[in-house]
């Protein structure tokens, strides 16, 4: 019947049909998701975006995918597992893109990643001079363009000599620090057995024939003598011998303890034969317009565009407007300021996330889902808008837009918002509103009324203890910055992406200030799973067993899942079939564990609680200042048994926090802490390093979110842009002062809702 009903304006199209949704927290959810239109979800963290949109929708889309290929392409997927779900109907395929890191190694990079490098090879094979050949000879992933020294990686490893050897001891006294290398064993006679040193001299008074001896000998025999034996071996320097056993040797085939070792006794340089361009001598000769493949590697993506612009010849102009053509995409969602050469593995998750963004643009498909996580993250006000273009133009060629995102100006270009809530985790799990973004900014929800509230710019700022000052700060693209952190204050850092916020934050600051604890939203918590510990030795206690017992991943564990809980089964041409496990019936323990019992609960029980019923059934001090702790920083709604891995970024953080409540004179990182946060989690964020300054401390954030700059003390403003244009003091001073200053782009953001 759903045929006959009107099509939405300017579409054909029908709706995704999602009904009876159970992932995770979600409470029997259906709704309808427009196709070819952008939705948002919106809702607190824990709220149940994310189960519906990736771990129902993703996940069954791609399921559903995999079920129409043949059994032999299937087998050799990844397997999907049905989400909890009755039905979803009228789905495409979905693309997810999300923040985790881009699939990098050391041969990856923005150029490889995004295509736009084997555009340029074609440029160079086809106009430079002199020529070094096909394509291939401009690729440093191929033997014909890389550079011999370093294999295309650009850098080179070496031994760090001050780190292997301690010069002021003698061989007899153990100068040497390498692994294996003790005092008296087998490999040290190889130098300490050979009779040619003067084992008691400190190596530094060694003369230059044996220091070269020592360290790099090589083609000769010597008989070295030990106490029980001797024998005539072919001597090998110190140096030589570890580049042969560490360096030249694959190093995924090394173990993990020698890949330590490797790592501990070695520093990484840029490589002297390419100086880091990766290309062989005859590639980096070649000229295009006066520029060599390094320059091209090396210019900022918005000075490329420019370079480019001028080749307009009849062989070049067509390869340099295709090259500019996908530039000027990465430049137009504020990623001006990075370069080709730049490694993937060396970009934040946002960065990573639009360069994704990016690849996709270029297709010519349509009809798909894109599927996207807080694509806002590490982006400056100034470059929402820009996405938000980015998003429309992607529906404009017929695709459906599902965005998971806290940021109102993200919000403001849906054609449909979904609103979960009414809260997280088991008080989550429900659409509290479906509509317009219009009406959500009317609607009596947690969202509804938090983008109806004001945060006034704060005026009263504290006054600062002391100063914590950075000299001439010069890494990546800092200009010789001078500047000081504010004791006993809340410092936001902020500019636009690319300005240097984290280059000088978490790169110059913390290394200047190594007792800084950078709190970020990847760490374990530590205190969390003190409060399971805690929970097994009070039952331990209690039954007098041992509390090894009460950890499904100990001696408590089911003997018929592992601890598991459920049994998986592979089915040769089916999804694998996950069924609960028959012998402890999901509780993942064995039988025995649950007769022991504290106030007539079993552990399992006990696991299925949130820490607020918790508080009422333990009166061990430790664990109730531990579940106190949660509640302080409002994550009482957490199951005690809910794995680590599952908690949201903004989650962990948060239980991160909790830790350091009660601690006094520290000086606390935060780089962007408001990501992954409902404008309503944000205010609790702030009120938690309000209190931390309060106590005593020093709290330093790298955040574009305005939330938080107008409730700073003290701010500092990088810019004025990005890249080789930002690096600059811009503004230090008070919010007010930022609300009123000329120039800078977040002074002129802030004066668009002041408050
Ligand atoms: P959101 O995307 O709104 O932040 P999620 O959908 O990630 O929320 O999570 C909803 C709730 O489900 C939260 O309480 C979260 O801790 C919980 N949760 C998420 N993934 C899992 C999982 N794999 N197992 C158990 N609980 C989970
Ligand atoms: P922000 O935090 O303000 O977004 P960043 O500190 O990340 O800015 O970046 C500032 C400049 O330094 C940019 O030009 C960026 O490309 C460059 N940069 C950042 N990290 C690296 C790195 N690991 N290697 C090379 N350049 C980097
Ligand atoms: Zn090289
Ligand atoms: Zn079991």
């Amino acid at each position: 019947e759903r045929d006959t009903e009107p099509a939405a304006p300017g579409s054909a199209q029908r709706d995704i049909v999602i009904t009876g949704a159970r992932e995770n927290n979600l409470r029997d959810v259906s709704l309808r998701v427009p196709k070819g239109r952008i939705t948002v979800f919106t809702g607190v963290s824990g709220s149940g975006k994310s189960s519906v949109v990736f771990d129902t929708i993703a996940v069954e889309s791609q399921r559903q995918l995999n079920e129409t290929f043949t059994s032999f392409l299937r087998n050799r997927l990844p397997k999907y597992e049905r989400p909890h779900v009755e039905s979803v109907e009228d789905l495409s395929v979905a693309i997810v893109i999300d923040q985790k890191p881009l699939g990098g190694n050391v041969r990856s990079t923005v150029g490889t990643a995004t295509d736009i490098w084997s555009v340029i090879r074609v440029l160079f094979s086809r106009c430079g001079t002199p020529s070094a050949g096909g394509a291939t000879a401009y690729s440093f992933n191929d033997p014909a363009g890389m550079c011999p020294e370093c294999d295309g990686v650009g850098r080179t490893v070496h031994l760090d000599l001050d780190r292997a050897i301690d010069w002021s001891k003698s061989l007899n006294e153990g100068a040497l620090l390498l692994p294996g290398l003790s005092v008296g064993s087998w490999e040290w006679s190889l130098y300490g057995g050979s009779g040619r040193f003067d084992n008691d001299l400190p190596l530094a008074e060694f003369g230059e024939e044996d220091r070269r001896l020592l360290l790099h000998g090589s083609g000769f025999t010597v008989r070295v003598d030990m106490r029980t034996a001797s024998a005539d071996m072919r001597f090998e320097g110190v140096v030589t011998r570890f580049e042969r056993l560490y360096l030249k040797r694959d190093t995924a085939a090394l173990s993990e303890k020698r890949r330590e070792a490797a790592a501990r006794f070695t520093v990484e340089r840029v490589c002297g034969a390419c100086d880091g361009a990766r290309l062989n001598a005859a590639a980096l000769a070649t000229r295009v317009d006066g520029l060599s493949p390094a320059d091209y590697a090396r210019l900022e993506i918005s000075e490329l565009i420019g370079v480019l612009e001028r080749i307009d010849d009849p062989v070049g102009g067509p390869v340099a407007a295709a090259a500019r053509e996908r530039l000027e995409r990465l430049a137009g969602i504020g990623l001006g300021y990075l370069n080709l050469g730049r490694e993937t593995t060396t970009l934040s998750g946002g960065e990573g996330q639009r360069l994704k963004m990016v690849r996709h643009m270029g297709s010519s498909l349509t009809g798909l889902t894109f599927v996207f996580d807080e694509p806002s993250v590490g982006l400056h006000p100034r470059d929402v808008g820009r996405l938000g273009d980015l998003l429309v133009r992607l529906r404009d060629k017929g695709n459906t837009v599902l965005v998971v995102e806290h940021d109102p100006d993200v919000m403001a270009v849906a054609d449909h918002v979904v609103d979960m809530g009414p809260r997280a985790g088991s008080d989550g799990g429900h659409v509290v509103f479906e509509g317009p973004y219009e009406r959500l900014r009317e609607a009596d929800t947690l969202t509804g009324r938090s983008l109806r509230r004001r945060t006034p710019l704060k005026g009263a700022v504290r006054t600062p203890t002391g100063r914590l000052p950075v000299r001439g700060a010069d890494l990546h693209n800092l200009k010789g910055l001078d500047v000081s952190f504010p004791t006993g204050v809340l410092t936001a850092v902020t500019g636009v992406a690319g300005s240097g916020k984290s280059t000088l934050v978490s790169r110059v600051f913390t290394a200047a200030y190594p007792e800084a604890v950078v709190i970020d939203q990847s760490a374990i918590a530590a205190s969390y799973v003190g409060a399971l510990d805690a929970i097994r030795r009070a039952f331990a206690r209690e039954n007098g067993v041992d509390a090894g017992l009460f950890s499904f991943n100990s001696s408590g564990a089911c003997g018929g899942c592992a601890g598991r809980g459920v049994i998986s089964t592979d089915l040769a041409f089916m999804d694998p079939v996950t069924t609960t496990c028959p012998e402890c019936e999901g509780r993942r323990f064995h039988d025995e564990v649950l007769q022991h019992r504290v106030a007539g609960r079993s552990i399992v029980d006990v696991l299925e609680m949130t820490a607020a019923e918790a508080e009422k059934v333990f009166d061990d001090r430790a664990l109730l200042r531990k579940l106190r702790t949660l509640d302080e920083v409002g994550l009482t709604y957490l199951t005690l048994g809910q794995p680590l891995s599952t908690l949201s970024g903004g989650e962990r953080q948060r239980i991160k926090l909790a830790t350091q409540l009660h601690r006094t004179s520290g000086v606390y990182v935060l780089d962007e802490p408001t990501t992954g946060l409902h404008l309503a989690d944000t205010g609790t964020l702030v009120d938690l390093l309000d209190r931390l300054v309060d106590a005593g401390n020093t709290v330093i954030c790298v955040e574009h979110n305005l939330e938080v700059v107008k409730r700073a003390d003290w701010v500092i403003d990088l810019g004025p842009d990005g890249g080789r244009r930002g690096g600059e003091l811009v503004f230090a001073g008070t919010p007010a002062g930022l609300l009123a200053h000329p120039t800078s782009v977040t002074g002129r953001y802030l004066r668009r809702d002041p408050g």
